[in-house]
């Protein structure tokens, strides 16, 4: 059975991680706005596909598993918004900033996205 497959346990631990994580309710390590842990998949009204919500919740790694952080380690993660983890890559963090503050905004006005 899988119950041997280190992917598998690693998974098992990562799902548990998340959980232990989305408990403590914690904001955003990069945005430092609160995460709607709620939030997960929407249906994009565009094209009528389900996609994650780029404002839903995502574990990242302090240190990141190329340098030898553990993905499972609860004091080597920390909480980001999807958009937040994957913008954190760029180094436009002005550019970033002023893209999350008005991505923040549209939502105090409007459901839609
Ligand atoms: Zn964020």
């Amino acid at each position: 059975m899988a119950s041997s497959n280190p992917r598998y346990a690693n998974f098992t631990a990562r799902a548990n991680l998340r959980k232990r994580v989305k408990a403590m309710g914690l904001p955003c390590a990069i945005c430092g706005k609160p995460i709607d842990y709620d939030l997960d998949w929407y249906v994009d009204p565009r094209d009528g596909k389900r996609k994650r919500h780029p404002l839903s919740y995502e574990l990242d790694e302090i240190v990141p598993i190329s340098r030898g952080g553990s993905p499972t380690d609860i004091s080597n993660v920390q909480p980001v918004h999807r958009a937040c983890n994957q913008m954190k890559g760029d180094g436009t963090t002005k550019r970033y900033k002023r893209f999350m503050q008005s991505r923040h905004a549209k939502r105090e006005h409007s459901r839609e996205w």
